[in-house]
């Protein structure tokens, strides 16, 4: 299998066939032998740094329902909160002071939030910080929305595709298209934001066919991020009884994606800082090259749930950015708080 992951490194892509083989025979050596490679690889891409962006859940209120997620609108047990955009604004206030330079605006897909008025805290964001980066992660909008919040000043955009299963995705998402989720991320793409993809690993049902179409299907997309996390179930969903994602299948999947899009920004994620104490620096180790600590008011942490147990729902954002700043560092890692846009993007700046 070693030599599959050798084939790998050299050409950047493999076969579905050549794939589903090795994730289906991954043992112990090949492992280690394709994280020190998907590592290399971020080295020559990115060196030894790792971004930091701050994170603000600012509603946990969704029309969706997502059959794995807490937030899904039928689970009526949810603690639902909207911060105010006069709020939002605060956290980037004080995210701004801790030394970040991207914001990640995060939300159920919340039609309260209009597109004029996100439109407006956007443009107020830009106003009080410009040279901060904005992030948006609030689901499916039409194309008109997604245009007016860019020309406010968004620069990107992270909608996880989820699978790339149109069997799985239609499964896990009642009345949601599995094309009209793709068609979003080329609609944003064409608009001009730096766009991020991205998948569960260990979604029940999924196999080693789905995660090698995963990988197929971000390399054609060619997104500037790409957010992987192990599926973790949530107590008050239909998949409550389902068994989470593993650590090794999630760690697996990061390295992966790095080698087959070694210019990505791939975030060590907090749902595999839940699954394991060293899941993120792990998946630092392992090719992720991004940490996306939590700047949402301590007081909303724990409601924006959308699995059990999620970690760094207690500590205020000074201490989380500390805190982590800590251990990227012990990991052989060093933190940039710059904008850290993804190479893509810096090499289309330069060419226009
Ligand atoms: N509502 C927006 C959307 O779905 O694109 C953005 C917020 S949504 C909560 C962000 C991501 O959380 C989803 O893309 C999904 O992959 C992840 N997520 C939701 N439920 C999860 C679970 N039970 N385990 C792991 N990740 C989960
Ligand atoms: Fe809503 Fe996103 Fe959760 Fe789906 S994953 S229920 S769209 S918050």
């Amino acid at each position: 299998m070693k030599q599959l992951v050798h084939k790998l490194y050299a050409r950047g892509e493999l076969s579905k066939v050549e794939l589903v083989d090795l994730l289906e025979h991954m043992d112990v050596e090949t492992r280690k032998e394709l994280f020190r490679l998907a590592r290399l690889r971020r080295e020559q891409a990115y060196g030894n740094k790792v971004y930091l962006r701050g994170l603000i859940e600012f509603s946990s209120y969704c029309r969706r329902n997502c059959l794995y997620c807490g937030l899904r609108a039928g689970n009526r047990e949810a603690e639902r909160y909207r911060l105010s955009p006069e709020e939002i604004l605060e956290c980037c206030r004080e995210g701004y002071e801790l030394g970040f330079r991207t914001f990640v605006l995060q939300s159920g897909e919340d039609p309260w939030y209009t597109a004029d008025l996100l439109a407006s805290l956007i443009r107020d964001i830009k106003g009080g910080f410009p040279d901060a980066a904005i992030t948006l992660s609030i689901g499916e909008r039409e194309a008109g929305t997604y245009r007016l919040l860019y020309e406010a000043g968004a620069d990107r955009f992270l909608m996880r595709h989820e699978t790339a299963s149109r069997r799985l995705y239609q499964e896990l998402h009642p009345l949601m298209s599995f094309d009209h989720r793709r068609q979003c991320l080329e609609t944003l793409q064409s608009i001009g934001y730096q766009v991020g993809a991205g998948f569960m690993v260990g979604l029940p049902g999924q196999t080693a066919e789905d995660l090698a179409e995963d990988l197929i299907y971000l390399r054609t997309l060619n997104p500037d991020m790409i957010g992987i996390g192990p599926f973790i179930p949530h107590d008050k969903t239909p998949l409550a009884q389902a068994k989470a994602g593993s650590l090794e299948d999630t760690l697996v999947m990061v390295a992966l994606a790095r080698l087959f899009l070694p210019e990505a920004l791939i975030p060590a994620t907090t749902a595999l800082g839940t699954l394991h104490p060293q899941g993120r620096e792990l998946a630092l180790k392992a090719g992720a090259n991004v940490v996306m600590p939590n700047l949402s008011p301590v007081a909303v942490r724990k409601k924006y749930a959308l699995y059990n147990n999620k970690i760094c729902t207690g500590d205020e954002s000074a201490q989380c950015r500390h805190c982590l700043e800590l251990r990227i560092e012990a990991a052989g890692f060093s933190v940039d708080m710059g904008r850290g846009d993804s190479l893509k993007a810096l090499a289309s700046r330069h060419h226009a």
